[in-house]
């Protein structure tokens, strides 16, 4: 799999660390429920099949951390934009 890096080109996958779901938020620790949206973030992560937003290291490069527009079926790379300064997109 190839990855468009924006800021060092097309790379090979082996040269990133993928986290997961780029699309989650981490909840608020003050908040009402604090306890069970914590739960929720850490435990019940979707698991889609087709297009993702992913968070993406590129260890081996810029070591920039990417927002990886991929389809968790076919492996296809719609795209990639650097996470610093992106908001972050509902679900
Ligand atoms: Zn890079």
């Amino acid at each position: 799999m190839r990855i468009p890096c924006p800021l060092c080109g097309e790379r090979d996958s082996k040269e990133f660390s993928i986290l997961g779901d780029a699309t989650v938020k981490r909840p608020d620790p003050d908040g009402p429920d604090a306890a069970g949206e914590f739960f929720d973030y850490v435990y019940l992560r979707d698991n889609p099949a087709g297009t993702h937003c992913e968070l993406w290291f590129h260890e081996a490069g810029c070591r920039q951390w990417l927002v990886v527009t991929r389809n968790t079926l076919t492996h296809e790379v719609a795209g990639a934009e650097l996470s610093a300064g992106r908001k972050a997109k509902k679900r």
